[in-house]
């Protein structure tokens, strides 16, 4: 990132960040930023809403008016600012734990909704903040020091869960790729609606390290190894696709979105009633 895009984009007074040595989050931090400034954003008129986690303190760098909100609530935060204020842009931060765990509810209904936020998931597939524990993301038979014998869950695929309870916009971008990234991001930003971007970013300390997956590099090179684009997965069959992560946009409709909606039925309303 160059220096004048850090200076108009970020608190550079709160630098350096608090993210160990090779963390994904800086990159999409850094995607964010380029997005941002690629669709011109107004940061007099852009709030960013964040949970709490290693990924929740993005909202921190950023040079807008923020809100640190409580675990799992962001959404919920972001729902209130966007209906009391419209016109604002409103970016929602979260881990995997955060937004699929305590925070799913409001992740299920803001997506049916189709408010209009732009919600991004820094999926690194564990609790980071607190030492590594499993995450509703975390892989099947992964280690964690909550499943030191392996994590028996399937993992939730939550671009499908957006996709399906009505998002507008859905993508999933991998920290290894940030033109990508950037590219999808820009796309989500520019969306009317809810959109959701999920992107891989890898933790080498907890979820590297337990895993026995060496380094960031390492992950980086796992992510691209293990990724494909939706255009070349829809040519692969099941059997190619096993073990592998799709990336891209994966899903855009035109839907109602919901404050254009209530605006419209305040203004029916008082039409009927004179108040
Ligand atoms: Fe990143 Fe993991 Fe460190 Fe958190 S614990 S800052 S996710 S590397």
């Amino acid at each position: 990132m160059s220096t004048a895009l850090a200076e108009k984009y970020l608190r550079v007074e709160r630098l350096p960040h608090i993210w160990c040595r090779g963390c994904g989050h800086g990159i999409v931090l850094g995607a964010l930023v380029r997005a941002m400034d690629e669709v011109g954003l107004d940061l007099d008129r852009t709030v960013v809403v964040s949970g709490i986690g290693c990924a929740s303190r993005a909202a921190g760098y950023l040079n807008c008016d923020g809100l640190h909100t409580t675990h799992g609530r962001a959404l919920a935060f972001a729902t209130g600012v966007k209906l009391a204020r419209p016109e604002l842009r409103v970016i929602v931060i979260a881990g995997d734990g955060d937004l699929a765990a305590i925070g799913g509810n409001h992740f299920i209904h803001a997506a049916r909704r189709n408010l209009d936020l732009t919600c991004i998931c820094f999926n690194n597939q564990v609790y980071g903040m607190t030492s590594g524990q499993h995450s509703p993301t975390s892989p099947r038979l992964s280690l964690a020091p909550t499943a030191p014998y392996g994590h028996l869950e399937r993992e939730f695929d939550l671009c499908e869960l957006a996709r399906a309870v009505g998002a507008g916009y859905v993508a999933r971008a991998a920290a290894y790729n940030p033109r990508a990234m950037t590219r999808l991001l820009v796309r989500a930003l520019d969306l009317r609606g809810f959109s959701f971007v999920e992107v891989l970013s890898q933790c080498p300390t907890y979820f590297g390290r337990r895993n026995r997956l060496g380094g960031a590099v390492d992950m980086l090179k796992w992510q691209k190894e293990h990724t494909v684009d939706v255009a070349r997965a829809r040519e692969m069959d099941p059997a190619e696709l096993e073990g592998k992560v799709v990336t891209g946009e994966l899903h855009r409709a035109e839907y109602p979105e919901y404050t254009a909606a209530y605006a419209e039925l305040v203004s029916r309303v008082k039409g009927e009633t004179g108040r």
